[in-house]
C-alpha cells in the first residue's frame, strides 16, 4: 500500500504529465513549495534526511521558477558558492533531468531531443535536459556557466541552449586546468574573478566580497556537517528507512554556501548519530550486514536495484558522490579556494586521482564490494571503468560494471541489472 508522501508525489506525478508547460509547474511549486504545505509535507516522511532533502529541494527549485531572480544554469562540477554570492540562483540541468525522471517524463523530453537532431549517443542526462529545454520546461536563465571538468556533454548542450534563449554573450565556459598546481590556480581563479566581474556588470551592481566572504563561511560550515556524517557512516549499519545517498546530489553540489545545506546536514548527523547510538546500545550484530561502495549515479525511474541489495542483507556503505574532496575554504581569498576546490576533485585530471580516492573510500568505509553504474553516454566516468576495476583487484575488492542508463529505462535491461548483480553478491558472500 502507498504512503502518504508517495500518494502526493504520484499525484504530482501525474498533474505535470499531464499540464507539461513551465507555468504549471511554476504553479505547482508554488502551492508544494508554501511554508504550510511544505511543513505538512515534510512531517509525512520517515525520516528526517528524506523530509529536509525534500523541503530544500522544493525550496530552491521554487526559488529558480519564481521570475524574481536572475537564474543561471550551471554544470554540475562548479563550486556554486559562485553563484550564491553572486546572487544568481542556479538551475542544474543535469540534476532536474534526474527529477523529470522522477517525474515519468523521459520519454518525452527524449523524443523531443531526438527530434531536433541530439544524437543517442549523448548522455541521456544532457538528451533530457535539452528535451526539457526544447519543450520549455526549465526556467529561462540570464546565465549559462559550464566547466570543462569531466562533462564532455555540458559545454555543447549549454552553448546550443544559450543560442536558443539569444544570450551567446552570457555563456561562460569555464576551462578546468588538468593539473593542481600554483599556475592552474592563478589560472582558474582569474578566470571566476572575471565571470563574477561581468556578471556583476550586466546585473548593474558592484562586486561585493562580503558576500563571497558569506557564502565561503556557509561553505566551511557545510562541509564541517557533511564530513561529521560521512564520518558517522564508517560505523552506521543502519539506516533511516527510504535512505538513499545518491538522492544528495542537488544539495552537495548545488546547496554549497547556502545556509540549506548547512541545516541539511546538520539534521542528517543529528539522525545518524541517534540511529548509531541505538545501533551500539541495541548490540546489533553488524558483522553479518555486507558493505558497498556505490560509484558514479543510479537509475531514476522505479528499480529494484536497492531492494534487492537490502533483500540480501548489503548496504551502500558509502557513495562517490558524497565524498567531500576540497580543503577548507579561506573566505579572504574566495576566487582562489573555488579554484582549489574545483581542481580537487577527483574526477579532475589522471584516472589515478579517481582511483586514489576511491580506495580511500573502500579502506575508511571497510568495502567489500564496489558497484560502477555504467551509465550510457558518461565517457569520462565509463572510460576509468576497466582501469578501476585493475586497481581495485589489486587490494582484493571486487567490482562490478553494471551497464544501464539513469535515466531511459528502455536502454536498461531490468532482468541483466538483476541478474548480474546477483550474481556479484553470491560472489561477495563466498568470501566471507
Ligand atoms: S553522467 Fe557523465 S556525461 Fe552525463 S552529465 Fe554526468 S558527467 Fe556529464
Amino acid at each position: 500500500m502507498m504512503s502518504i508522501t508517495e500518494k502526493i508525489k504520484e499525484n504530482l506525478r501525474i498533474k505535470i504529465q499531464n499540464n507539461l508547460k513551465r507555468d504549471y509547474i511554476r504553479k505547482i511549486l508554488n502551492i508544494i513549495g508554501s511554508r504550510a504545505v511544505l511543513l505538512t509535507y515534510g512531517a509525512t516522511f520517515s525520516s528526517k534526511s528524506d523530509k529536509y532533502l525534500n523541503i530544500v529541494s522544493i525550496k530552491n527549485i521554487k526559488k529558480s521558477y519564481s521570475s524574481k531572480y536572475p537564474v543561471a544554469f550551471g554544470s554540475l562540477f562548479l563550486p556554486y558558492e559562485l553563484f550564491h554570492s553572486l546572487e544568481i540562483v542556479p538551475f542544474l540541468p543535469e540534476v532536474m533531468a534526474g527529477f523529470t525522471g522522477g517525474l515519468g517524463l523521459t520519454d518525452r523530453t527524449l523524443k523531443e531531443a531526438s527530434s531536433k537532431w541530439y544524437t543517442p549517443d549523448l548522455c541521456t542526462f544532457h538528451r533530457c535536459a535539452s528535451g526539457a529545454v526544447e519543450l520549455e520546461l526549465f526556467p529561462i536563465p540570464q546565465f549559462l556557466i559550464c566547466a570543462t571538468l569531466a562533462c564532455d556533454a555540458a559545454q555543447k548542450t549549454f552553448f546550443i541552449d544559450a543560442k536558443k534563449y539569444g544570450i551567446e554573450d552570457n555563456f561562460y565556459l569555464v576551462d578546468i586546468p588538468y593539473e593542481k598546481n600554483s599556475q592552474s590556480i592563478s589560472y582558474l581563479a582569474e578566470q571566476f574573478e572575471m565571470i563574477s566581474e561581468d556578471i556583476c556588470k550586466k546585473l548593474k551592481k558592484d562586486l561585493d566580497l562580503s558576500k563571497f566572504a558569506n557564502t565561503i563561511k556557509l561553505s566551511n560550515e557545510f562541509r564541517y556537517w557533511a564530513l561529521k556524517v560521512n564520518e558517522l557512516r564508517k560505523e552506521l549499519a543502519v539506516y533511516p528507512k527510504n535512505f538513499n545517498g545518491l538522492n544528495f546530489i542537488l544539495p552537495f553540489h548545488g546547496l554549497a554556501g547556502t545556509n540549506d545545506a548547512v541545516v541539511l546536514y546538520k539534521n542528517i548527523y543529528k539522525e545518524f548519530k541517534r540511529l548509531l547510538d541505538e545501533q551500539k546500545n541495541k548490540k546489533i550484530d553488524t558483522a553479518k550486514i555486507k558493505r558497498l561502495l556505490w560509484l558514479h549515479l543510479k537509475p531514476y525511474y522505479k528499480n529494484d536495484i536497492f531492494s534487492l541489495i537490502e533483500k540480501n542483507n548489503y548496504i551502500l556503505a558509502f557513495e562517490e558522490i558524497n565524498y567531500v574532496y576540497w580543503p577548507e575554504l579561506n573566505s579572504k581569498k574566495p576566487f582562489e579556494s573555488l579554484a582549489i576546490k574545483a581542481l580537487s576533485h577527483p574526477l579532475n585530471g589522471s584516472v589515478q586521482n579517481r582511483v586514489n580516492a576511491i580506495t580511500e573510500m573502500v579502506k575508511d568505509y571497510r568495502i567489500d564490494g564496489v558497484i560502477l553504474f555504467s551509465h550510457w553516454g558518461c565517457r569520462h566516468s565509463n572510460g576509468g571503468g576497466r582501469i578501476i576495476k585493475d586497481s581495485l583487484k589489486k587490494i582484493d575488492i571486487p567490482v562490478l560494471i553494471l551497464d544501464g542508463d539513469c535515466l531511459n529505462k528502455n536502454n536498461s535491461s531490468e532482468g541483466q541489472i538483476t541478474t548480474r548483480l546477483q550474481g556479484f553478491m553470491e560472489i561477495l558472500d563466498s568470501k566471507f
